[in-house]
């Protein structure tokens, strides 16, 4: 998508704060984090939401899922971590491309 934010990002053409790359998946920092460490999981594929995920992205979930205990272990995230996929403008969804919120550390219990 020409003009969606994460997919620039994914094609490399906006910085990010990169933690992770294959052919199928980037993870970077948020912008804004809201806990010591944050990141966002992201696939590369345009796929808006999870109201658009069809069982043709189950594998494509499924290594999304699995990938942010390593990613999290791999910040230092040893005692646990959050994960959080908001979806449609209901859920709090900002970026309309879908997206892991992983996240943890000690600010995280000054959020809740
Ligand atoms: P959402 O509310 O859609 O689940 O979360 C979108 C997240 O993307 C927010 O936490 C926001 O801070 C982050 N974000 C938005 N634009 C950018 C950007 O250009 N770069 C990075 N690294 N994060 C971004
Ligand atoms: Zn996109």
């Amino acid at each position: 998508m020409d003009d969606c934010i994460f997919c620039k990002i994914a094609r490399g053409e906006i910085p990010c704060k990169k933690v992770y790359e294959d052919d199928d998946l980037i993870a970077f920092h948020d912008i804004h984090p809201i806990s010591k460490v944050h990141i966002l999981l992201v696939p590369k594929l345009h796929i808006e939401s999870l109201f658009e995920c069809t069982s043709q992205y189950q594998e494509l979930l499924g290594r999304l899922l699995l990938m942010a205990p390593r990613l999290a272990l791999e910040q230092g995230l040893t005692k646990g971590f959050r994960t959080m996929i908001n979806t449609g403008k209901g859920g709090g969804q900002e970026v309309f491309h879908l997206h892991v919120h992983v996240f943890g550390g000690a600010a995280i219990l000054e959020k809740t």
